[in-house]
C-alpha cells in the first residue's frame, strides 16, 4: 500500500467514524423496534429477522428436498422457494430473492439486525449519500427496506453531507482577471503577537492575474501609513482598476471607509492616495 492508498483508507476510516458518531447504532434500533412493534407476525412488513431467516432458508431446503423425495411441498415451502432462493457465501447459507436468470443480480435478504451496518457502509461508498443514493447503492445486492433508510437518515440529519457552512466567508466566489493591474488586493497581516521591533503589521498587496506580490512592515495600521505603503507600490508597478480587500469582514469595512469610492476605480484610488497622504 502506496502513502496514497493508506492516505485514502484513513479518510475512509474517519469516514465511517463521522457517520457513525452522527447516526447512534442503539438509537437506530429502537427506533427501528418502534416501527415493527406496530405490526404484526403475518404482516408482509414483518421483519427479517435473523430467526424469520433461518426459518425460510429451513423451508427452501425442505421444498427442494421434496421435490426429490417425490413428497409434494406445503404452501409455505412452495410459497417461500417461488419468491426466495438459498446461496452459500463462505460457508454461511444466505437468503436471496429469486432470480430468473443466471445474469440477474445477486439480492440478499438483510438481517434487520445489519441494517444499520448496511445502510452506513453505503452512505459512506456513496460520499454520505442521502435516500436515492442509498436505494440505488444497494438495490443490486441488498434487500433493505426503505423506511430503515428513512430512519438510518432522520437520525444523521447533522451529517457531513449536511453540514451547513456560513454563507459568507472562507469561500469566495472566484474571479476571472483577464489583464496585470486591473484587480489588486491589498490585506493586512496581524503579527501584534510577534512584532518585529516596533513593527506589529503587515501589508500584503497582490496583483490577481500574476499573484506578483508587494510585503510591506508596518508599525501600526493606521490610514496614513497604510497609504503611504501602498502608494509607494503603486509608483512602482502601477495603480489597478479595482482595489479590494475581502480579508475578513471587518478589514473589508475598514478599507471601505478608508476608500472614498466603493468600486475602487483607478481614478479614485489616487485620490484616495493623495488625500490620506
Ligand atoms: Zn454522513
Amino acid at each position: 500500500m502506496n502513502d496514497l492508498q493508506a492516505a485514502d483508507t484513513q479518510n475512509e476510516g474517519d469516514s465511517v467514524v463521522n457517520a457513525r458518531t452522527f447516526v447512534d447504532e442503539v438509537k437506530f434500533n429502537t427506533e427501528l423496534r418502534k416501527f415493527y412493534s406496530g405490526h404484526n407476525q403475518n404482516s408482509k412488513k414483518s421483519e427479517w429477522t435473523d430467526e424469520k431467516i433461518k426459518n425460510v432458508i429451513k423451508m427452501i431446503e425442505n421444498y427442494n428436498k421434496a421435490k426429490v423425495l417425490g413428497r409434494r411441498p406445503t404452501d409455505k415451502e412452495y410459497y417461500h422457494a417461488k419468491k426466495y432462493d438459498v446461496m452459500t457465501f463462505s460457508d454461511e447459507k444466505v437468503l436471496i430473492l429469486k432470480r430468473k436468470s443466471q445474469q440477474d443480480p445477486v439480492i440478499q435478504v438483510v438481517p434487520s439486525s445489519k441494517y444499520y451496518q448496511t445502510i452506513l457502509d453505503a452512505h459512506v461508498a456513496t460520499g454520505h449519500g442521502r435516500r436515492d443514493k442509498i436505494i440505488y447503492d444497494l438495490k443490486d445486492k441488498y434487500m433493505v427496506p426503505v423506511l430503515a433508510i428513512n430512519i438510518f437518515l432522520q437520525l444523521s440529519k447533522t451529517c457531513l453531507s449536511k453540514k451547513s457552512f456560513p454563507k459568507t466567508g472562507i469561500v469566495v466566489k472566484p474571479l476571472i482577471t483577464d489583464d496585470f493591474n486591473r484587480r489588486g488586493q491589498v490585506d493586512l497581516v496581524d503579527f501584534q503577537s510577534s512584532p518585529d521591533g516596533e513593527y506589529k503589521w503587515m501589508l500584503q498587496y497582490q496583483d490577481h492575474l500574476t499573484k506578483f506580490c508587494f510585503l510591506r512592515p508596518l508599525k501600526s495600521k493606521e490610514a496614513k501609513e497604510v497609504a503611504i505603503e501602498i502608494l509607494k507600490i503603486f509608483l512602482e508597478v502601477g495603480c489597478p482598476n479595482i482595489l479590494q480587500s475581502d480579508n475578513g469582514r471587518r478589514k473589508h469595512r475598514k478599507l471601505n471607509s478608508l476608500h472614498p469610492c466603493q468600486r475602487g476605480t483607478r481614478h479614485c484610488c489616487f485620490q484616495f492616495i493623495v488625500c490620506q497622504v
